[in-house]
């Protein structure tokens, strides 16, 4: 039930970037509604009990260096809305056969001297990104635009676009940090020797020592709650439950901004669109999905390597070069037997998500787009190699294949979770030469598949609704 017959604006999704855009408007004093296909608004932000009564899940995003560190959310009085940030000891700890592991801690002095040989190697690639990163944030966090501090971008650049195993070689001696950097790569889905996939390494490494990784006391969906109670306070509407099918079926306003994939904005707006802009959306690349499991645990994961057991983030598969195969097979559509594994364990630092002495974890790995093969076993594997005796705590688990991921959902093309491959054309121009804007009046699109990409920061949607501001003369 909405108030109104008519909007300044309406937004269709709810996700971060929706929710984003629409405080936009509303701080800009227009009247906004939010449309959500599902009961539970917040998208990639939800949280549910997957698995067991007394469990919290969070369903898709668990980790949020982006968000702790996105220059909008800053703006926002999110924790007065209820939205609290926890910091582990280790933002990510990345375990080896030997029981050893590497970590990456908020201090870059101790992350340094934790690589022993590769201590100054480490300094020199990524003291600059932190030292400089008021600056570039504005170049992460936005739309491609000329740098108005040009040798700071050179400086990130001429790593940032090389690829990540050339660079982890180039740049370190020894295995652990080599490793270290290779996972944080793989969170770009592009297999690791693919140009601009270190950019995506050097941002997160960075991050870490920045604003941290921390997680949402309580669950992800509390980012969601939070900036949905906040858009409230200034008037906004939001709907759940209603999904649209065309623009037709919504109310008369002056802009639409879509929270959804470039495939999604033509399944309700497809008829609309002139043919050059309509193929321009149509040849937009979506690359690998994910496979995911959530555990339900008789207690802590009990880790070989100690430092695992402080980390809120677990990177399994060991070497430079096995992280490397099993990206390289995701995208060329074959399934790895020993994926890269991305775990998360939040109930070690947030009691709230367990009954007292249990645990949540939540992990996956990259599959081929659309993979219908069931991973949990080979996901299972791996933790038991770091963890031996994992299996045997294991309550309950939720398993989602890409194909249910998408059904949820329809932004995650084939189970992909970073709005679109990360070529290196798309990283920049996304989803076409006209990022945010269409080539129908008014309807623009504020998505993870818009710059600056995935991840949980709400920036998509605060450019997008910041340029339909400035380009309707809105204010
Ligand atoms: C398994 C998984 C793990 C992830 N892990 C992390 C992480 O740890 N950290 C991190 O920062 N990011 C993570 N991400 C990525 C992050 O969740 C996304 O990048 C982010 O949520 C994108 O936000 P968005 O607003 O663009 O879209 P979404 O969050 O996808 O929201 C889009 C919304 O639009 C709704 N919708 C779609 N079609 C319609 C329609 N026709 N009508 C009405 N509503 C519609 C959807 O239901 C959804 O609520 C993860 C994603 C997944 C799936």
């Amino acid at each position: 039930m909405t108030h109104r017959s008519e909007y300044d604006g309406v937004i269709v999704g709810s996700g971060p970037n929706g929710l984003a855009a629409a405080i936009v408007l509303a701080r800009a004093g227009l009247s906004v509604l939010v449309i959500e296909a599902l009961e539970q608004i917040g998208g990639g932000t939800r949280s549910d009990e997957l698995t067991l009564p007394g469990f919290t899940h969070d369903v898709c995003s668990a980790v949020h260096p982006m968000a702790a560190a996105s220059p909008f959310f800053r703006t926002l009085p999110l924790h007065d809305h209820g939205l609290e940030w926890i910091y582990p000891q280790y933002a990510l700890a990345h375990p080896f056969d030997d029981g050893s592991a590497a970590v990456l801690e908020h201090s870059i002095e101790k992350t340094c001297q934790s690589l022993g040989v590769d201590e100054n190697s480490y300094k020199r690639l990524v003291g600059p990104l932190v030292a400089k990163w008021p600056i570039l944030e504005q170049y992460v966090l936005g739309p491609i635009g000329f740098p108005r501090h040009p040798l700071v971008m050179a400086g990130f650049g001429i790593h940032a676009i090389q690829p990540a195993r050339r660079l982890a070689k180039s740049s370190f001696k020894s295995e652990p940090a080599r490793a270290l950097f290779a996972g944080l790569a793989a969170h770009s889905l592009m297999p690791l020797e693919s140009w601009g996939t270190s950019a995506v390494g050097l941002v997160l490494a960075a991050l870490a020592h920045v604003g941290g990784w921390p997680i949402a006391r309580g669950g992800s969906q509390r980012i969601a709650d939070a900036l949905a109670t906040y858009l409230r306070s200034l008037g906004g509407e939001i709907v759940a439950g209603v999904r649209v099918r065309s623009l037709k079926e919504l109310p008369p306003s002056k802009v639409v901004l879509c929270d959804l994939s470039p495939r999604g904005v033509l399944q309700i707006a497809g008829e609309s669109f002139p043919v050059s802009n309509r193929r321009a959306l149509e040849r937009y690349r979506y690359g690998p999905g994910v496979f995911k499991v959530d555990w339900a645990l008789r207690g802590p994961i009990p880790w070989t390597a100690r430092q695992c057991a402080q980390a809120g983030t677990v990177h399994l598969g060991g070497t430079l070069s096995e992280i490397a195969r099993s990206e390289r097979d995701s995208c060329s559509n074959e399934h790895s037997e020993h994926p890269f594994v991305l775990l998360a364990q939040p109930s070690l630092i947030d009691p709230s998500r367990a009954p007292a002495g249990c645990h949540t974890a939540w992990a996956y790995c990259h599959v081929p787009s659309g993979s219908a093969l069931d991973m949990t076993s080979f996901i299972e594997a791996q933790v038991e190699r770091f963890a031996p005796g994992f299996r045997d705590l294991i309550f309950a688990r939720s398993t989602k294949s890409p194909a249910q991921l998408e059904a949820e959902n329809s932004n995650l093309v084939g189970g992909n979770i970073t709005g679109g491959a990360n070529s290196l054309l798309q990283l920049f121009l996304r989803p076409t030469s006209r990022l945010y804007e269409t080539s129908i009046y008014g309807l623009f699109l504020c998505s993870a598949s818009t710059p600056p990409g995935a991840g949980v920061h709400g920036m998509c949607g605060y450019h997008a609704a910041t340029r339909a501001l400035d380009i309707l003369h809105l204010t």
